[in-house]
């Protein structure tokens, strides 16, 4: 069964995805933000597959300030709720 993890992307640093693929035993991180896609094998790191765009930083301030926007807003239904903020890997992933 594949896993589906969020992470970074190490292209644009917008959230991302990166598949645990253990019935071909390799890792799948893509972004649909940059079109980066990087296919590796699980055991050795070797590269599959690998594509890296090109960066906008108009389109990367503009990412970037959305993130912000959605944390605060969140941030702040929590507190109107009384709710513990995020759950920690949540939040290192969005900050
Ligand atoms: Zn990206």
């Amino acid at each position: 069964m594949a896993t589906i993890q969020t992470v970074r992307c190490p292209n644009c640093g917008s959230l991302a995805e990166r598949h645990y693929l253990p019935l071909v035993s390799q890792i799948k991180t893509q972004c649909d933000v940059c079109d980066y896609l990087l296919v590796t094998i699980d055991r050795t790191g070797k590269v599959v597959e690998s594509y890296a765009p090109g960066l906008c930083p108009a389109h990367l301030a503009a990412e970037r300030k959305e993130e912000r926007r959605v944390l605060r807003r969140l941030s702040s239904i929590c507190h109107q709720q009384n709710i513990g903020m995020l759950s920690s890997t949540w939040f290192r992933a969005v900050v």
